[in-house]
């Protein structure tokens, strides 16, 4: 992949775009409220690919008339941006919190959950210097936070 400086929030509407469908189909509204970014120099597709992960999970998490919200923002200072998924859903456990990025961990059905997501996800964000975090109340709902820097350190 190529590092491009990229406008996260043309990334946030494309990849709502292809889920859009999926979300109609489980009945949950998917929610955007996009401030104003600096461009951030990242590889596109992979950044798109964690967001399309998260707002996954999150639409599955989710009961019919379940609401989604995703939402960026600038960094104080400028310094990077910080993307969150929200949703209204089941919440996380705190016995699985700490396994949830463990590759191959899922508490879907077996051929639906692959448990690979979240791996991959913290893996992509760590590659551009940023970081992942989630919270949650279970049975309320989870908020997973990306923070990126507005260029990947130098290696
Ligand atoms: P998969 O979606 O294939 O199960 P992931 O790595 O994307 O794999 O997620 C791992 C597990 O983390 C999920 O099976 C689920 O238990 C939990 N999880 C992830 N996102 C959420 C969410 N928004 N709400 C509740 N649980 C979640
Ligand atoms: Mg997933």
């Amino acid at each position: 992949g190529e590092l491009t400086e990229v406008d996260l929030n043309s990334g946030i509407e494309s990849s709502v775009n292809i889920i859009l469908g999926y979300a109609k189909k489980q009945q949950v509204e998917i929610i955007r409220e996009l401030g104003e970014l600096p461009p951030v120099q990242c590889h596109a597709a992979k950044i798109n690919q964690v967001l399309m992960n998260l707002i996954v999970n999150a639409i599955d998490a989710c009961e019919p008339e379940g609401r989604v919200i995703i939402r960026s923002r600038s960094c104080p200072g400028e310094e990077g941006v910080r993307i969150e998924v929200i949703d209204d859903g089941c919440g996380i456990d705190e016995t699985i919190r700490d396994r949830i990025f463990d590759p191959f961990f899922t508490t879907k059905p077996v051929g639906i959950g692959t448990g690979l997501g979240l791996s991959i996800s913290y893996g992509i964000i760590q590659d551009h210097g940023g970081t992942i975090e989630v919270s949650s109340q279970p049975g309320e709902g989870s908020c997973f936070t990306i923070r990126l820097p507005l260029r990947p350190p130098s290696r």
